[in-house]
Formats: C-alpha cells, sequence, structure tokens
C-alpha cells in the first residue's frame, strides 16, 4: 500500500465543507484503508478525509498509541454527526498532521455524543470523553473546514501566522510527505 500525500495549511480542500458518502462502496473502503496506512506512517492519530485530498465526510482515529489508550479499537466514522456536547470545557494541547510542528492549547467540550456510520452501514451512537472526544472534535473539525489556528484565542492565532506562513512556502520538512504547493 503506499502512503498518500498529506495537504497542509493553505490548501484550498481543507476549508471545504465535507460531502456526505452516499454509497460505502468498495472503493470507498479501499480509500480508508489507504487513510489507516497513512495516518500510521505519519504517526498521527486521527486523519479527516480532506487531509488526503479526498472531500468526503469521514474520519480514522487510532488510539492505540497513546499510552493508556493501547486497547483502543481504531475506528472510521463515516457521515459523522454531533448531537451532544457538555457544558463542561477542557483545554488540551493539540497538533494536526496538516499544521506540522504546531502544537497549540484548544479549549472544547469534554465530552460528546456522536453518531456515525462505520463500514458496514451500521449506525451507531457512542458518548465519548478525555482524548476520544478530543480527537474526534478536531477530526470534526476537519469535515466543517475548520482548523486549530480557527479554535484558539486571537492572540495565540496572531503568534501562530508566522509558521503558517512557513508551512504555506513549505519551508518545512516533516518526516512525511505532504502535497507540493
Ligand atoms: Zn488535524
Amino acid at each position: 500500500m503506499s502512503v498518500l500525500p498529506i495537504t497542509v495549511y493553505g490548501d484550498k480542500i481543507l476549508r471545504e465543507i465535507a460531502k456526505p458518502i452516499e454509497n460505502i462502496d468498495g472503493e470507498v473502503i479501499a480509500k480508508i484503508q489507504q487513510m489507516f496506512f497513512t495516518m500510521r506512517q505519519a504517526s498521527g492519530i486521527g486523519l479527516a478525509a480532506n487531509q488526503v485530498g479526498w472531500n468526503g465526510k469521514l474520519f480514522v482515529i487510532d488510539l492505540s498509541p497513546v499510552e493508556g489508550f493501547e486497547d483502543h479499537k481504531p475506528v472510521v466514522m463515516i457521515n459523522p454527526e454531533i448531537v451532544e456536547k457538555s457544558d463542561e470545557l477542557v483545554i488540551f494541547e493539540e497538533g494536526c498532521l496538516s499544521l506540522p510542528f504546531i502544537r497549540a492549547e484548544v479549549e472544547r467540550p469534554e465530552s460528546i455524543v456522536i453518531r456515525y456510520y462505520d463500514t458496514d452501514e451500521k449506525e451507531h451512537e457512542i458518548e465519548a470523553d478525555d482524548w476520544f472526544a478530543r480527537v474526534i472534535q478536531h477530526e470534526y473539525d476537519h469535515l466543517l473546514g475548520k482548523m486549530i489556528p480557527d479554535r484558539v484565542t486571537p492572540d495565540l492565532k496572531k503568534k501562530m501566522q508566522k509558521e503558517l506562513l512557513r508551512i504555506m512556502k513549505r519551508q518545512i520538512e516533516p518526516d512525511y510527505i505532504i502535497t507540493e504547493k
């Protein structure tokens, strides 16, 4: 299996609203497998379809490399909808494969309820908290065309500007393949 180049800040597709997946066919399933492969090669724990240049409403998550989540099963969420968010907010430091070398504290609801489909077209509704809720919300943002800089304080976003420009100009060298400018 080959890795797919990962889109980075400035690539237009990262600003698009994801289109729902109409048919979960063999082609879609093959692409999902390629997303898992690409994510693991890049040492990521979550990846949305538009991060590999695909406008599709789905993302993959594999938390098993995170300490304490070794038994967590990899999951793909197709056509997900967050249906509930806790009032309690928490701050976590986040990174993103589309924002190489940037880490930032982001405030988000502590827990959520999300509804989604799996590759067998079975509907699920689960409650997630802690790291799982965090990664889900980060990936869900990608499907709305949103990224970390849209979720931080204006001050922090300003401080990030230089780094964002470096990413857009490809003046960075992450140890995974990114799209060409
Ligand atoms: Zn991301």
